[in-house]
Formats: structure tokens, sequence, C-alpha cells
């Protein structure tokens, strides 16, 4: 394992580097990359050109290989280019590539709608989630629920059901709508006076207890606040969302799921839709199929991206009710759902999706990744005595270590010393690509990463740890 890492810390071909360092500069002459202040790129931020994918890997065009800690945006589920599914884009290409969705339809799109909806959470009592539409990014998917839920109180006669509630310490995606409902600092600064205004509840995120308050406490007082929110604007909400189990974006944090069975109790004692954002979480990422089985309750509205197609394309699809559906049968075009992206249930996503819950089957992804899950726990345990790792939590396939100046809760670092991005180059420089989320570093894998690449994976992000602490 220590040859893998020294391997990946080699050039392989001085060529082939002198060639990637012409492709960056080819790069960024045009190019304009997300999340990024481009400013920093190269001397600051590396920038790392990649020739393929193999698995949990990715390969450098300079022959440098990279375990793909964070499944490229949490979006790969089976390893990159991962033979079946690119196989059934292929052959879906040679057939229909896309067709407009009104008025047309076609078998990837109906056969997907068919089993998402079969495999969506349930509860005894309840209809059980009956309708897909498609979108075509998480970020578009959310707009998508957010619009239903008011458009569906608009056509019943209760216009004045505007609000939404959302989750402080949230993140739903970055287009307008999304980021009103999101509670990450940065964003909400900067695009304020664009946003329409949310309210926002407290986290049940179990990081924030108080001394002494188990999480399960820590997540009933967050429902008690949001209870007190529902009290002070009566008739007013329209719909909840939460990021179920697991904050992404907020830096991993953890809740327990007695929340969510709260908020599902709230919602309907106040006749506002609950929308389970599980475009992170979906699929696997945090033990069962979806996180909100673990509360055994379901949403009215859920949705799912990322790794639905497996992480090749994007595409994304909410999950509705009958009750929701019905309240847009009418005879006017006034009340029918508006929202007409060009390349909705795009039959290439589609087919892709479909082969990533073929996987699921055939490979029993599910029970497979419990015994990964138990190995990545393994692994992660001896960071906890790292000085300056105040807690290492799990939900399922992502594991977090929250960093800290003083390794406990009191005492952040130095938001200036950027000890995330010190982590991130370090980690990388082993062959490792992780992507702190300001100061938690995180593991989220592709589904097929074994033992050796487990490994790897917790000796480069322990010395990232390290080297990135040294300047505190
Ligand atoms: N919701 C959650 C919980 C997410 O993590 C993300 C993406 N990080 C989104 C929505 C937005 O998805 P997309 O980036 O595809 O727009």
């Amino acid at each position: 394992m220590h040859g893998r890492t020294h391997e990946s810390r080699m050039l392989a071909d001085p060529d082939a580097a002198l060639a990637a360092d012409a492709w960056r500069m080819r790069d960024l002459a045009v190019l304009w990359h997300p999340c990024t202040q481009m400013r920093e790129h190269p001397d600051v931020l590396p920038l790392v050109p990649v020739a393929r994918g193999e698995g949990a890997w990715l390969v450098g065009q300079d022959g440098r290989r990279y375990l793909d800690g964070i499944s490229s945006w949490w979006t790969n589920l089976h390893g990159h280019a991962e033979p079946r599914i690119a196989e059934a884009i292929a052959r879906q290409a040679r057939s229909l590539e896309q067709v407009i969705l009104a008025g047309f339809s076609h078998a990837p799109a109906v056969e997907l709608a068919e089993r998402l909806l079969a495999v969506a959470p349930r509860q005894p009592g309840r209809e059980p989630l009956a309708k897909v539409f498609y979108a075509d990014n998480g970020s578009a998917g959310v707009e998508v629920a957010l619009k239903m839920a008011f458009h569906w109180f608009r056509n019943r006669g209760e216009p004045q059901r505007t609000r939404f509630v959302a989750l402080e310490n949230g993140y739903h995606g970055e287009t307008l709508g999304a980021l009103a409902v999101g509670d990450i600092p940065l964003y909400r600064r900067t695009y304020a006076p664009l946003l329409a205004e949310a309210l926002f509840a407290p986290s049940p995120d179990a990081w924030l207890a108080a001394p002494g308050e188990t999480p399960a406490q820590r997540a009933l007082r967050a429902a008690d606040a949001l209870a007190d929110l529902f009290d002070r604007h009566p008739g007013e909400i329209c719909a909840v969302i939460v990021e179920p189990r697991l904050q992404c974006a907020g830096g991993m944090r953890m809740h327990d799921p007695v929340y969510l069975r709260r908020v599902r109790e709230l919602c309907d004692a106040n006749g506002a839709f609950l929308v389970a954002d599980e475009i992170a979480t979906g699929f696997g990422r945090t033990g069962t199929l979806f996180a909100f089985e673990q509360a055994g309750v379901m949403p009215d509205l859920m949705c799912v991206s990322k790794g639905l197609t497996g992480g090749f394309l994007p595409l994304a699809a909410v999950l509705a009710t009958q009750a929701i559906y019905d309240g847009f049968l009418d005879d006017s075009r006034e009340r029918a759902f508006l929202h007409s992206h060009s390349y909705t249930g795009n039959p290439l996503a589609c087919a892709a999706a479909l082969a990533s819950l073929d996987i699921f089957e055939s490979d029993g992804v599910l029970e497979r990744n419990r015994a990964t899950a138990a190995r990545m726990a393994r692994l992660a345990a001896p960071l906890a005595s790292l000085p300056h790792v105040a807690e290492v939590r799990q939900a399922g396939m992502v594991v977090a270590f929250e960093l800290t100046r003083d390794g406990q809760r009191d005492v952040p670092f130095d938001p200036a010393l950027r000890i995330g991005l010190r982590a991130y180059r370090a980690a990388l420089e082993r062959g490792v690509l992780l992507r702190p989320l300001g100061d938690v570093l995180y593991w989220m894998p592709p589904y097929c990463v074994d033992e050796a690449q487990l490994q790897l994976l917790a000796e480069a992000t322990g010395e990232a740890i390290e080297e990135a602490t040294a300047c505190a």
C-alpha cells in the first residue's frame, strides 16, 4: 500500500507531464471552473487534467492516479466508466437520444418512473409516492418540488401559503429558488437581495448538542423550535424541506432520524408538505437506499439526482404523492404544473439510471456496502486520536472528520488558515482526492472501493490532517 502511495506521487512519464502542463494552460485560457476563485489556479490550487476514470480511480493526463474519495461531487456510485452503464447509454444512444417529453413518451422514462416509485420510502397508513416528474439536475429538482408545493396550495385556494421552512446549515443547490432555502453563509451573504425569504428552523445536527444532550434529545429540541415556527406562522407555510440524516454541504453534519418523524407529524398537524432532498443521500449513501427509510416515515415530495444515473449523466426526479398530482388536474392550463426544461426525462440519462438500479440488484450493492462501511469505520477510528480531530462520525458510506484547533468542540481554526485547502493539497500529493468542506474532511468513495484503496484513503487522510494542522 505504501508502494501505491509512492506510485501516485511519481510522474509516470515526463513527456506526459509536459503535455499535462500544456493542457493546463489551454484550460485556463478558456474555462471558468465551478466553485473556484480562478485567481488561485494554478499556484494556490492545483488543476488536475484527467484523462480517464477506472473504478474508484481518476487517472491524470500525466499518468498519476487519484483515488476519488468524494465520488466526484457525490455523484459516482459503482465506479468511473462502469462498463454496464456505459453500454446501456451507448445502446440507448443508437436508438433514441432525446425526445420532447410533452405530448411524447419513451420506454426509459416510464420504466425508470415505475422502478423509482417501487423502491421509494413508504409509511404504513399513507398513500405511497405515486408520480414522477423529471428535471435535469439537483437544483432544478428542488425548484420543481418547491414550485409544486406552492402551486398546489394556490390551486386549492390557499394562496397565502407561500412560505418555505428550511433548516439552518442546509444546502439544496445554487439556482435562485434552491439558494433561497439554503443556509450556507457565503452564498446567502452574496445573493441575499435576490432570494425569496424562507423561514429557517434550527438544525437537528448532533454536533450542536448541548453538553450531556444525546443526539436524539438535540433533534427533539430542534423539532420543538420548528413547532414554534409553525405556531408563529399559521396557515402561511406550504412546505418544509430537509436533507434527511445528513446535511452534506453544511459539513457532513448528521442527525438522529427521530427528527424526521417529528417533522412528519408537525407537517401533518399544520397541513404543510414535507419535501425530502435525497439528492446527496439517496441511492445507498447513508446505508439504506434512501435516508428517509431510517425514520420509518415518508415525505410528500422527494428529490433525487446525483447518484440516480450512477454518476454518469445529469438527471433529477421528483417523486410526488397522488394527492399532490391530483391538485393540478383541472380544465385550466394555469392550474397545470408549469415547468418545462428541454431535456426533461432525457432517454440516455434514464437508461443510465436503469442500468444503475440493475447493478444494485445484481451486485447486492446495499449488502456489500454494509461490509465496506464497517471497514471504513475500522480504518477511521484511529484518526480520532489525532490532536486536532474533534469528532469522527459516520452515516453508512460517509465518514467525516471534524477538525478544530483544540481538538474539542470549543475552539475552531481561524478560517484564514484554510486548513481544508491545505489538507486538499496534501491528500492530492498522496494520490487521493479529498475535498474538505471548511475544516471537515470526509470520505464518500464510490461503492466499488476495495480494502487496499480504503487503506490508502485512511493513510492519506491521516497524513493530510497532520500536514494541514501543522501550521496551527
Ligand atoms: N441538494 C443537495 C442536498 C445537494 O447536496 C446538492 C448538490 N451538492 C444539490 C441539492 C444540488 O444539486 P446539483 O448540484 O445537481 O444542482
